[in-house]
């Protein structure tokens, strides 16, 4: 099953792709399950953004940083509207560009 986001709604449909773990570098054009053959390509995550600290690569819960602030190197605020640096352009923790580290734009979360 995957999730899938139609007119703001998400639901969870049935997927048309089976994730498989080769044990080796090498992966076949074509694998046959169930007597159907399946194209097999590379899966390449989406890339997860840490909600505690804030850098690329790893979920809050793998965390071992200490939270912080996403705006820049300083201790989290309970309430966003706290943060000293929130009418200052925000700096990416990921490659130090002007935008949050949440963001779409970023040309590491692009990479
Ligand atoms: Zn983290
Ligand atoms: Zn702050
Ligand atoms: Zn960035």
């Amino acid at each position: 099953m995957r999730r899938s986001s139609k007119d703001r709604k998400s639901e969870i449909v049935p997927s048309r792709s089976v994730c498989i773990k080769f044990a080796g570098q090498d992966l076949p054009n074509f694998v046959s399950l169930f007597d159907t053959k399946h194209a097999v390509s590379c899966y390449i995550p989406e890339i997860r953004t840490c909600y505690n600290c804030y850098r690329d690569g790893h979920i809050s819960k793998a965390c071992r940083s200490n939270a912080r602030c996403m705006r820049y190197d300083e201790a989290p605020h309970p309430d966003s509207n706290d943060c000293s640096l929130k009418d200052v352009p925000p700096r990416c923790i990921n490659c130090n560009k002007g935008h949050l580290p949440t963001s779409n734009n970023c040309p590491l979360v692009i990479k």
